[in-house]
């Protein structure tokens, strides 16, 4: 299949894996590309030198494109774009702050800019920024989320109409189905995010990994919408969130009780119990961890089925 999102990126599939941190370097990156996807780096928990390692490697592991995200509140990010463009990285998704930033200069060096939004109307100020295309991000995603909450389903169709630009959907989708789905809705490509974390080449901890492949629905639900809204399974340090924001906790105290590296702790560390465990609502339908490539060739396998099926 060719269409505008496989010739953007040069790649065989309108598959798409998501840079998340403490999940994405290069292994799954190279992986997912090697397979006819297109693989992220998640820049978002690198230290500079270390997404420069991670970039090196993943050209040492594939001759096929592949990219970067970034997440625009990233404290470093003049160090992490240089290296990006030192590196020649073909393409970069931003996400989490606004496309005009940093899009021309990624354009003028020839690099491909896609930006990640949660509405139409970022969408809208995506596209006048020059981005090549944009992520649509619905509330079923996993990690951070609009504040708005509006679904894929919805989401999808609007900015798709408010659009020229190629429209990636992403959030709530891990089959081919659900890509098949999208794509009727108007997406000329999926991203996918935590179906990879269930993958071997994820850097994510075995125990997270294990976390994910068991929970079931309703298992995942908003957290921090007065900080920074994170969909996050349920454990002992969401309902602490939970508890505090009952008794209507400060900005600041629910700052305090977040700390730093939390993240880190419950999805590099496997600390299930104190630390966040960012993933989506479609973690209730993955049911194995399995190689990367695998991954990508059951997608598109479930999704040409999906397509030549008549309607039940
Ligand atoms: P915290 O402030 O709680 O912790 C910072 C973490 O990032 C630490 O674990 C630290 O690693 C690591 N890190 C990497 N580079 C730097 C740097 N230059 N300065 C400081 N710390 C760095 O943040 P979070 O863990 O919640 O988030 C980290 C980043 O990931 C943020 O930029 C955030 O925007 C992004 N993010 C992206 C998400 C997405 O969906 N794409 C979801 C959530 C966060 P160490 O412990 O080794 O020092």
């Amino acid at each position: 299949m060719q269409n505008r999102v496989t010739r953007l990126f040069d790649i065989q599939f309108p598959i798409i894996q998501a840079g998340m941190i403490w999940a994405s370097g290069w292994r799954l990156a190279s992986a997912v590309s090697n397979a006819g996807g297109l693989g992220l780096i998640g820049s978002g928990s690198m230290y500079p030198d270390v997404l420069k390692e991670h970039i090196q490697k993943c050209k040492l592991a594939t001759d096929k494109p592949f990219g970067v995200n970034v997440p625009l509140l990233y404290p470093d990010i003049d160090q992490h774009i240089q290296i990006i463009i030192d590196e020649k990285v073909p393409v970069v998704f931003t996400s989490a702050g606004n496309p005009k930033t940093w899009t021309s200069t990624l354009k003028q060096h020839g690099i491909k800019v896609v930006h990640v939004v949660s509405s139409s109307k970022f969408a809208v100020k995506s596209e006048e920024a020059g981005c090549d295309a944009v992520v649509a991000e619905g509330f079923e995603a996993g990690g951070h989320n609009g504040r708005e909450e509006t679904t894929t389903l919805v989401l999808i169709p609007s900015v798709s109409a408010a659009l020229k630009i190629p429209v990636i959907a992403a959030g709530g989708i891990a089959t081919g189905r659900q890509m098949l789905a999208a794509m009727v809705l108007g997406a000329e490509g999926v991203q996918v995010g935590s179906r990879f974390v269930a993958s071997t080449e994820a850097s994510s901890h075995q125990q997270f990994k294990d976390m994910v492949i068991r929970s079931v629905e309703g298992d995942t639900q908003l957290s921090l919408k007065q900080l920074t809204p994170v969909r996050l399974l349920k454990n002992k340090f969401f309902e602490a969130v939970q508890q505090a924001e009952q008794q209507c906790a400060s900005k600041e105290e629910l700052m305090q009780l977040l700390g730093r590296g939390r993240a880190k702790k419950g999805m590099f560390e496997g600390d299930l119990e104190e630390g966040e465990l960012e993933i989506g609502q479609v973690s209730a339908l993955i049911r194995k961890v399995m190689p990367a490539a695998e991954i990508v060739h059951e997608i598109w396998k479930d999704f040409e089925t999906a397509l030549n099926s008549p309607l039940k």
